[in-house]
């Protein structure tokens, strides 16, 4: 049963789809204006992990999230530049992709952006001022009255009365109410633009999300996420719009799932702190599967503090696991009809059902990872015994622990690229050919040649390994 933690209950709840057998995500993209730091990364590296595990699961699953490609900072940062903001949101989209990529995040199956939805946005805020929830001013902006929603407030657990009295002094005197927000902004000179039924202008930031879930999932889904700097207002507003626009209390997103901060030395990370690193820089220094083992290392919703000692950490740690793989593509190449895995074949089902049940509690992706670690260390014994202690090989029994082994890997989004150690086809190839060679050279007792490639190899970091089923090379 799979259980998760919904920030609008605050407690975990049994996951019943909304409908049999699917599962509807909609989860808050970024604001291309810059690349993406690894805080950024944190929510699109965990959602990648839950499709994975839901799809494993048997749900058929529909993930949608958007680019506000339409914002006051991607606007600014075009006025510095002095181009489009449309240069500045494609670029940083493009970047987006790349860094998602190399961490092998899977791509939506729909990437709604505002500049594309301004329509179904201004339709959702008419419903809003017909049915009393908005109102526009002379000058073209249109305010959500928060007054008007009896919900207000209730998935960040807020007040609306506190929350009047926290206000420092209303500089906006055109609100109603302290918390009453923008749903549609009046165009200012030099600005981008689109025509509405209250004059030229744009949407306000949280609209955008109300009506691009209404659009691609319908009034009622299974899971809305993003970062817990989000709940509010972010989220709580969402609420506010889409509930009210469909009339239901209990439409809209049935399950919120929040992740924790990435932090650095303990303080948030985040732009406005200028204590970030970027994905694309990181990049240059350590794999993109580190960088996701390093995110999944720890339950998305507790802290992660950030640090090059904690990936390096999350690097030998994955090599440890890629070494396993290692051992397994070389077992499986051997014939065997002994009966001498059965215990590994049952301690790997148990591992495997240890490593659902993980991520059945609320995705718990760090005990899932101890689960697979477990599972390599019993193949790693299970190898030794069979290449070093001679051990007959059990090909049918060994074959059930490595497809669980690789079936964890793939929940986890591993053994994806090339990353610490890894081989490629190519590499193989050209390694199987040379060590060939070798080894004729040494049949044909020419010395000259043989220690020639070996000490070559070695110099280009690569190291022969003799073992009983011939020679095994490995980066050093
Ligand atoms: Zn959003």
């Amino acid at each position: 049963m799979l259980k998760v933690y919904n920030t609008l209950t605050k407690t975990k709840e049994e996951f019943l789809p909304v409908e049999e057998g699917k599962a509807s995500i909609y989860c808050c993209g970024v604001t291309p204006y810059n690349h993406p730091h690894i805080g950024n990364a944190r929510p699109f590296v965990t959602w990648d992990v839950i499709r994975r595990h839901l799809a494993r699961k048997g749900y058929e699953v529909r993930y949608i999230q958007n680019f506000t490609d339409v914002d006051d900072k991607i606007i600014q940062a075009a006025k510095q530049e002095k181009t489009e903001w449309s240069e500045i949101a494609g670029r940083y989209i493009k970047s987006y992709f790349e860094s998602m990529d190399a961490l092998n995040v899977r791509h939506a199956d729909k990437y709604p952006r505002v500049s594309e939805t301004i329509p179904d946005i201004v339709r959702m805020i008419e419903t809003l001022v017909d049915k009393g929830y908005a109102y526009p001013l002379e000058n073209g902006d249109v305010f959500y009255s928060v007054e008007k929603f009896s919900g207000y407030g209730k998935l960040s657990g807020r007040k609306l009365e506190d929350m009047q009295a926290g206000a420092r002094v209303e500089v906006d005197g055109r609100k109603h109410h302290p918390m009453d927000f923008a749903l549609w902004k009046s165009a200012k000179p030099g600005e981008p633009f689109w025509e509405s039924p209250w004059g030229k202008g744009r949407p306000g930031w949280h609209i955008e999300c109300s009506a691009m879930s209404l659009k691609y999932l319908g009034e009622t889904f299974d899971f809305h996420g993003g970062g817990s700097d989000l709940i509010f207002p972010h989220h709580e507003n969402e609420i506010a719009q889409s509930q009210a626009c469909i009339s239901d209390e209990k439409g809209f997103a049935r399950y919120w799932l929040h992740n924790g901060f990435i932090t650095i030395k303990d303080e948030k990370m985040s732009k406005s702190k200028n204590n970030f690193f970027t994905v694309k820089d990181i990049l240059k220094e350590f794999p993109g599967e580190v960088v996701r083992f390093f995110i999944l290392q720890t339950h998305y919703r507790s802290p992660l503090d950030f640090s090059e000692e904690r990936l390096r950490e999350a690097q030998a740690g994955l090599t440890r696991l890629e070494n396993t793989r290692e051992c397994i593509e070389e077992l499986r190449k051997l014939p065997g009809e002994a009966d001498t895995a059965k215990e590994l074949s049952e301690k790997a089902k148990e591992l495997m059902a240890a490593f659902d049940e993980a991520m059945d509690d609320d995705f718990n992706t760090a005990l899932a990872i101890s689960q697979m670690f477990a599972l390599s260390k019993e193949i790693n014994i299970y190898y030794q015994e069979v290449t070093a202690g001679g051990k007959a090989f059990d090909a049918k029994g060994f074959a059930a622990a490595a497809g669980a082994y690789h079936d964890m890997a793939e929940i986890i989004g591993i053994f994806e690229q090339e990353t610490a150690g890894g081989n490629d086809d190519l590499a193989d190839k050209l390694m199987a050919l040379i060590i060939e060679i070798r080894q004729e050279a040494r049949k044909e007792k020419n010395w000259a040649v043989a220690d020639r490639i070996r000490d070559g190899l070695k110099e280009a970091g690569i190291i022969l390994e003799d073992s009983k089923n011939g020679v095994r090379w490995k980066k050093a």
